[in-house]
């Protein structure tokens, strides 16, 4: 096993940590606590600056066939960067430079422990705006490209693929790649780039990005738009877009959620009627198309019965509802899993309303939030659920519903290393060889982050 004293030699005796207490941090993720991996005893963190260093790191590796974890933001919930074996981990927290904010090109590029918070307000210097919002700024960019994480934003403009562009990646066999640039249009050979996106760091450390970016919307509005019926609601959202609006966001939560997260936040959620809402972000070239838009989304959720529609156009009250949807796990809490199914965005209600006999066969409650125009839900399975011993069949139920309609198990929070045995399930062999195949080409020695996001 590489010893700290070699990983000295790399990056210095001040980047390295080998003291109990100081690397327990480091072993933990925001995965829900019943579902967290058992972290390995022994672990070195080391906190490299350059490519150049994790080249040196991950040839020492390779050679002593010491596993490497790489840790962004740790804000994963499929405890993927989590170190199970006695190891390496390495901290991306020194990549944190924007290098350019490129109003030309309309790119990004920044190295890859930038925070999407830190990218954010850069880019809104500059008049430019990063659109995907996955729910915790913390999140690096680096964690953001293999996890292809997705969030609130997407009906409009897409998840993290979307936005890649181009990536620096230092390869479990040390070499640095460089794999695409500040262009909008790449055909050269096989799309090694989007391999990178969604591999949740089993195929190389990102250490640079370049992303996509957009001018700032001049106009944006957040309308919240109660129902008395859960239904009515969601059969709403498709209804907005046969009508020709494309929201930024357009996201589910029921009134049980949403009072309980805005009391854990100290806030008020804005609505009083109804007890089914949806949030939906607007955003246009100026506020009058805005408004125009948001008279169209009123008009529709009215024919869907709709008992009240609010509109926050400031900033901070817009921001204000954002927050309160995107701290929902943390208000739920203690919460035994997160799940992340998503299915065919026309068939959410049948979805919503068999999981909620799933529910009644359990004798439990499951709170639901949801992506609803991606058909992408998150139900929250109360610490309660793992106490009476029924959380694994609850969570089998589920899952199996999804496949059935033609859904996933995983929409955004990937395999990680709490879904491995749920990716052998229902995937066929030929496919799991595949991946296996590619891991091999990628990583001889299978020394980065060994136990995820495929079966072994
Ligand atoms: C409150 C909250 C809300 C969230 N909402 C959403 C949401 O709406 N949508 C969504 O998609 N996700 C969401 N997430 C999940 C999470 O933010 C994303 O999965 C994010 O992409 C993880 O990034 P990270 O930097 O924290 O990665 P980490 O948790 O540190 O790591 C995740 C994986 O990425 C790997 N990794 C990290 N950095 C690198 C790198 N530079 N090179 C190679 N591998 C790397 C790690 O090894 C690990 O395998 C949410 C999380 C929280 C806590």
């Amino acid at each position: 096993m590489v010893s700290a004293a070699d990983l000295e030699k790399i990056v210095g005796s001040d980047w390295v940590v080998t003291a109990k207490e100081q690397t327990e941090p480091y072993k933990v993720d925001a995965t829900p606590p019943a579902m967290m991996p058992k972290a390995a005893e022994n672990v070195i963190v080391v906190k490299p600056a350059t490519a150049q260093e994790i080249s040196s790191i991950m040839k020492l590796a390779n050679q002593e066939k010491t596993p490497v974890y790489v840790r962004g933001g740790g804000t994963g919930m499929a405890g993927a960067a989590i170190p199970t074996l006695d190891g390496i981990v390495i901290s991306m927290e020194r990549f944190d430079k924007i290098e350019e904010i490129d109003t030309k090109s309309l790119m990004a590029v920044a190295e890859a422990g930038v925070t999407l918070g830190q990218l954010l307000e850069a880019a809104d210097a500059k008049n430019m705006s990063f659109p995907p919002h996955p729910g915790d700024e913390g999140a690096q960019l680096g964690g953001l490209v293999v996890c292809n994480a997705g969030g609130a934003r997407a009906v409009k403009f897409g998840v993290m693929r979307n936005y890649v562009k181009g990536l620096e990646v230092v390869l479990p066999t040390g070499e640095i790649v460089s794999m695409g640039g500040k262009l909008l249009k790449n055909n050269s050979g096989l799309p090694l780039l989007h391999l990178m996106v969604d591999s949740e760091g089993i195929l190389g450390v990102v250490t640079k990005v370049v992303l996509r970016l957009y001018p700032r919307f001049p106009g944006t509005a957040t309308m919240v738009v109660s129902f008395a019926d859960r239904t009515e609601a969601v059969n709403a959202v498709p209804a907005i877009l046969q009508a020709g609006v494309i929201p930024l966001a357009v996201e589910f939560m029921d009134k049980e959620i949403a009072d309980l997260t805005a009391n854990y936040l100290g806030m008020t959620w804005p609505a009083q009627k109804g007890t089914a809402y949806l949030i939906v972000i607007l955003s246009g070239a100026n506020e009058d198309e805005v408004y125009s838009q948001a008279e169209q989304v009123a008009e529709v959720c009215q024919k869907h019965n709709a008992v009240d529609t609010l509109m926050a156009e400031r900033r901070e009250e817009q921001s204000d509802i954002l927050k309160i949807r995107s701290e929902v796990q943390s208000a739920v809490s203690p919460n035994a899993d997160s799940l992340d199914t998503a299915v065919p965005p026309g068939d959410v209600a049948v979805f919503m309303n068999e999981v909620d006999k799933i529910a009644e066969k359990y004798g439990v409650k499951i709170p639901v939030v949801g992506h609803v125009a991606d058909g992408n839900f998150h139900h929250i399975l109360k610490q309660e659920i793992a106490n009476m011993g029924i959380l694994s069949d609850i969570k089998d139920d589920i899952y199996a519903l999804a496949i059935k309609m033609g859904g996933t198990i995983t929409a955004e929070h990937g395999i990680g290393k709490k879904g491995v045995h749920m990716l052998d399930r229902y995937t066929d062999d030929r496919q799991k060889q595949i991946m296996r195949d590619i891991k091999k080409a990628f990583d001889p020695n299978n020394i980065l982050n060994p136990g995820t996001a495929i079966v072994p």
